[in-house]
């Protein structure tokens, strides 16, 4: 398997496209033709982990933190990330980055963070949005079922947990071919009137360019008439942060304990709420955008980290906000993510070991 074959595995797992805008997800050091041999994945790229990757036989790095993420001028070992990326370039290990897609999809870092809490039927906390569109096209009415079966293959009407999802309608096409037009139906210059069937799909944004070839090479026309039109729907698969509920109601006190007992951690920043908790917004990493989407979805607390004196003041009594450190909350995803690879690699027949490492990049320390 290739580093390019293996990113394209990648982005069936957890789409580059619904990383941040100005995030930096990908292959960010190595050559897409080089080979993979063992995977090493890690939260973050430190010397430690470049050494156990060597140790290992690692030829690429996953880490959930790009190394490359503000532009560099230079790359030197004057700089953290220049040294780190000098050395991944020596020991030819290439380095490859998910960070907010891997953050955005519901098993990935918020999955396994409700996971660790038990959380029940948890849902998405802020559905990703802009990421839908609709696609309607106007098609003869004895072509509608192939230019349908083109655009499913495509990716187009995935609704939920549903597929080959359209509405149709029944109308009426008009037309008239110029001088030099090869229309399917009629002769140019005469006014023509066809039973025309209109088609329409959701699709996902990153999937609107594959699936307009495919429907305009299995429609009949020489010129389709067709419209994609932006929607302000939610994507209810992918987004930030999960909500769910305790199998009961606990006390903030019992609460935290089963926060520090699930996270491994020794101690917690946290503002009280104003009651019992129930039901339980996550976000792992920093998650301060996500607090008004959390209050508006009724959770009686917030497991996230990053937060400041003066967000946990403008919430205290209202909603049991816990700031559970960034590392904390995020490496529980490494088990989840390496056996996802695992699962979705050997599929492909990939014979090599994907590695959760044993360094622990944490850069915070806790005096206890
Ligand atoms: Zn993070």
């Amino acid at each position: 398997m290739t580093i390019q074959e293996f990113s394209d595995i990648f982005e069936t797992l957890a789409p580059s496209s619904i990383a941040w805008k100005n995030d930096n997800v990908g292959l960010q050091i190595g050559r897409p033709e080089a080979a993979v041999r063992n995977i090493l994945v890690t939260l973050d790229v430190t010397a430690e982990c470049i050494l156990e990757a060597k140790r290992i036989g690692a030829s690429l790095i996953v880490a959930h933190h790009p190394l490359l993420f503000h532009p560099q001028r230079s790359i030197t070992d004057r700089t953290r990330v220049g040294s780190l990326s000098l050395a991944l370039a020596e020991e030819r290990i290439a380095l490859f980055a998910a960070h907010t897609n891997l953050d955005s999809v519901p098993w990935g870092v918020n999955g396994a963070l409700s996971m660790a809490l038990g959380l029940q039927t948890p849902s998405i906390l802020s559905p990703l949005s802009g990421s839908l569109e609709k696609i309607v096209v106007y098609v003869p009415a004895d072509h509608a079922d192939s230019v349908a079966e083109a655009m499913y293959a495509e990716g187009a009407g995935m609704f939920a947990r549903y597929d080959r999802c359209s509405f149709r309608s029944a109308g009426m096409g008009t037309f008239r071919g110029k001088n030099g037009a090869k229309p399917f139906i009629g002769t140019p210059g005469s006014d023509e009137r066809v039973e025309e069937t209109r088609i329409e799909m959701m699709c996902e944004t990153w999937r609107t360019p594959s699936v307009v070839r495919g429907m305009l090479a299995a429609h009949p026309y020489e010129e389709a008439a067709y419209d994609v039109v932006p929607l302000a729907n939610a994507h209810g698969e992918y987004g930030l942060g999960m909500i769910g509920t305790l199998p009961k109601p606990m006390s903030a006190k019992a609460f935290l304990a089963r926060v520090k007992r699930a996270l491994k951690t020794p101690a917690l920043r946290y503002t009280p709420g104003d009651g019992p908790v129930r039901t339980v917004a996550v976000c792992g990493g920093s998650g301060e955008s996500v607090i008004g989407d959390a209050l508006r979805r009724g959770a009686d607390a917030l497991v996230t980290a990053d937060l400041k004196y003066h967000t946990f003041q403008e919430h205290q009594g209202r909603l049991l906000l816990v700031d559970a450190g960034h590392y904390e909350t995020e490496r529980l995803v490494l088990p989840v993510l390496a056996g996802a690879l695992r699962e979705a690699l050997r599929q492909r027949s990939y014979r090599g070991s994907v590695i959760v490492t044993r360094t622990s990049p944490n850069p915070v320390f806790y005096h206890t």
